[in-house]
This record gives C-alpha cells, sequence and structure tokens, in this order.
C-alpha cells in the first residue's frame, strides 16, 4: 500500500538522463518530492506520483548553470532580464560575472535576486563600482582606477553576503586594466585570499600577456575568456597550445569560455581541442551586445563547442558538475537523491546550422540543443523564445 509519505509529487518519466557526477547516461526515471529529488531509477512506480510527465523524446540533465552572466538589468546599460535568458536557454542558474562591486551589490541582490524564481549567483568586482561604462562604442577601465580597487570594501561585502557572492572578479586587459596592469589582478586576488574564495579573471587584449595573468592564478581559480581569438589566444596561432595554460591546469587552474561579444574565436576553440585542451566550462557571457549574436546564451554556446569537437555528454558535464564545484555549491549540478530538483529538459536535434565567431568566421553545426522547459526547486519553468531560431536550417 501506498501512503501519503511514499508519495511523489512528480515523476520524469523515461528521459534519457546526462547526470556525469552520478556517472548516469541512459534513460532513467526521475522522481521529485517537496522540490527535491526524492529517487532516481530506471523505472519507478509510477502510480506512487501525482503526476508523471513523459520525457522520452528529451535529454534531462541536472539544471544548468551560467557562471559567466551579466544581469544586473537596467542599473547597467549592459545587463540582461535574468529570467529571459534563463527561460530561453533552460538554465537554472546564473552568475552575474562582476557586474556590481562592492559600492552597488545591494541594489543587485535587493533588485535583482531577490524578485528572480531562478538561483541567482554573482562575482564580485574588485572595482568598487563594478563594470559601469560597457558600450559598444566606449569602454572606461574599471579595473584601470587605482582608487576604486579596494580590498577592504570587497571583502566587507562579500563577508556581508556569503551566500550569494562566490568570488571575486577582475576584468585584466590593455582596455580594462590599463596602465595598472597586473597590480589589479594582485588586489582581486588578495581579497580573495582573505574571503577565501576564487578569482574570476577577464583576460582581453595585452598587455598583460596570458601568461603573465596564470601565473599569479591559484588552483580553483577561473580565467574566463580562455579561446579568445588572437592576441592573447590560447595557441601559438599554428595549433600548439600554450605551455602557460598546461602549466596552470596542472596546477588546478580552471579554463572557462565566457564566449560575449568578443572573446570565442573558432580557430583557437578548434586548435586547442584537437590539441587535447579543453575547456573545463562553457558559459555564454550573456549581456546587452551578445545576446542578439554572437554568443546568444548558453545552449547556444554549447552547441558551438560541440561543433569545435566537442562530445555532447562533455558540454553538459562542463555547464553542469564543473561549474557547481567552481563555485563551492555541492547541492548543485547533479541529480542526487536529496539534491534540490533543479532539473534542464533538452532535446538534441540534428541541423545545418550556421554558428558564427566573433569576428565572424562560420562554421555549420550538426548538432543543436533546444530548451524544453526546467524545473527549479521542483517548480515547473517553460522554455521560452529562442531568438536565434528561425527553423530552415532543421534536417
Ligand atoms: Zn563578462
Amino acid at each position: 500500500m501506498v501512503t501519503q509519505t511514499d508519495r511523489y509529487d512528480l515523476i520524469l518519466a523515461g528521459g534519457h538522463v546526462v547526470d556525469p557526477r552520478n556517472g548516469i547516461d541512459g534513460p532513467t526515471d526521475i522522481a521529485i518530492r517537496d522540490g527535491r529529488i526524492a529517487a532516481v531509477g530506471e523505472t519507478l512506480e509510477r502510480d506512487r506520483a501525482s503526476e508523471v510527465r513523459d520525457v522520452s523524446k528529451l535529454m534531462v540533465t541536472p539544471g544548468l548553470i551560467d557562471i559567466h552572466t551579466h544581469i544586473y538589468h537596467k542599473a547597467t546599460y549592459y545587463g540582461v532580464d535574468p529570467d529571459a535568458v534563463a527561460a530561453r536557454s533552460a538554465v537554472t542558474t546564473l552568475v552575474d560575472a562582476g557586474s556590481a562591486g562592492a559600492g552597488n551589490f545591494d541594489g543587485l541582490r535587493d533588485f535583482i535576486f531577490a524578485r528572480s524564481p531562478f538561483r541567482l549567483l554573482a562575482y564580485l568586482n574588485i572595482s568598487y563600482p563594478g563594470i559601469f561604462a560597457f558600450d559598444r562604442d566606449f569602454v572606461v577601465g574599471e579595473a584601470a582606477i587605482r582608487d576604486l580597487l579596494s580590498v577592504e570594501r570587497c571583502v566587507e561585502v562579500a563577508e556581508a553576503n556569503r551566500a550569494l557572492i562566490v568570488g571575486v572578479k577582475v576584468r585584466m586587459g590593455a582596455k580594462t586594466s590599463g596602465d595598472i596592469g597586473l597590480e589589479a589582478l594582485d588586489r582581486a586576488l588578495t581579497a580573495a585570499d582573505r574571503l577565501g574564495l576564487p578569482v574570476m579573471t577577464h583576460i582581453g587584449q595585452p598587455p598583460p600577456s596570458y601568461a603573465q595573468i596564470l601565473e599569479r592564478l591559484r588552483p580553483g581559480d577561473i580565467l574566463t575568456h580562455c579561446f579568445r581569438p588572437q592576441p592573447n589566444g590560447p595557441t601559438d596561432g599554428k595549433g600548439a597550445v600554450l605551455d602557460a595554460l598546461l602549466n596552470a591546469r596542472e596546477r588546478g587552474v580552471l579554463f572557462d569560455i565566457g564566449h560575449g561579444m568578443g572573446a570565442f574565436g573558432f580557430d583557437s576553440a578548434e586548435q586547442a581541442i584537437a590539441a587535447g585542451f579543453a575547456p573545463d566550462i562553457i558559459s555564454s557571457d550573456v549581456h546587452i551586445m551578445s545576446i542578439n549574436g554572437p554568443a546568444f546564451d548558453l545552449l547556444h554556446t554549447m552547441s558551438k563547442l560541440i561543433t569545435c569537437g566537442l562530445g555532447v555528454k562533455d558540454a553538459i558535464a562542463m555547464a553542469t558538475d564543473v561549474p557547481a564545484r567552481a563555485l563551492g555549491r555541492d547541492d548543485l549540478g547533479h541529480l542526487s537523491a536529496g539534491a534540490p530538483a533543479d532539473i534542464s529538459l533538452i532535446e538534441q536535434v540534428k541541423a545545418h546550422f550556421p554558428f558564427v565567431d566573433v569576428i565572424g568566421v562560420k562554421r555549420t553545426g550538426a548538432t543543436l540543443l533546444r530548451p524544453h522547459g526546467m524545473l527549479v526547486a521542483g517548480r515547473f519553468v517553460p522554455p521560452g523564445v529562442r531568438a536565434w531560431e528561425t527553423g530552415h536550417y532543421l534536417q
């Protein structure tokens, strides 16, 4: 006899579950109760569920995590609406990468995070005002003004918001850290050391060089924009991955895609992957200048990496298991019984899709990942509008 306490709220039935952390890759049922995963098995007792949803045509993955986004919507010119981006890319967790600094994090927390049904986290910018002047036509480097790089303020605000702040962000590059250069990275590292959190560093045009940035990073720190086009790309331009990258990976530094409007090149990605240097994490760097191309969103970026030679399951691990660990969130990124029921529903379709990188180089992709909604803490969220799809490319 089935008692009330044995019942499930929902069973996702017969989907192709891809759960890298638990080594699951095949048809599996998932039962949900009270917002958590209650049971996982090849075939669960479906009459125990109040609702059974047939997902047998879909991939069922841990809730996707986009570790590099810009979602300080309307407070920053380039920020996008997290709810719209999440819905259209089946992403359950979005991490803002330094839009806010110590001077304006409270607004990100109270006006954006508190009002969203999705899980929203942040890297706090080492620069007091965050990224305050980023536009298609100009950038004022927030890391190029020494007076703004307050370690004290960064630590204070991160300490007061431990549940939401997952690390310290700094943007290194000729336009963003300017004459200050590596001192900006050193200040971010000092703050992160005091907090016991990782740094996420952007890499842009030199100076500093890829090697100069990497040699300072510690295990667990993240370099985002890892496959940017030259200059400051990941290879020597002829296909060999730079020693600096190999050494940093050996030490435990993580490499994140962070596609954005200027930081993903097919040549860089294909050369690195062909040489055995896949990224650790895939992220979109979605903002107002990349949301309508070339990055679009996380699912689009994952499809693009698959076109560069990654396996589908690897791409899913790079958007679930690995970023969850990088965030220090052991409860996320997997489908173990007891974990929050954050689950993405994805269709893998065959296509002839015209992908474009940030410098206009084109490739035709044969695989597309399409969103079919998701559960966030057990609550179903329908898929949003896929702005980049028109349908004519489907096989
Ligand atoms: Zn960014």
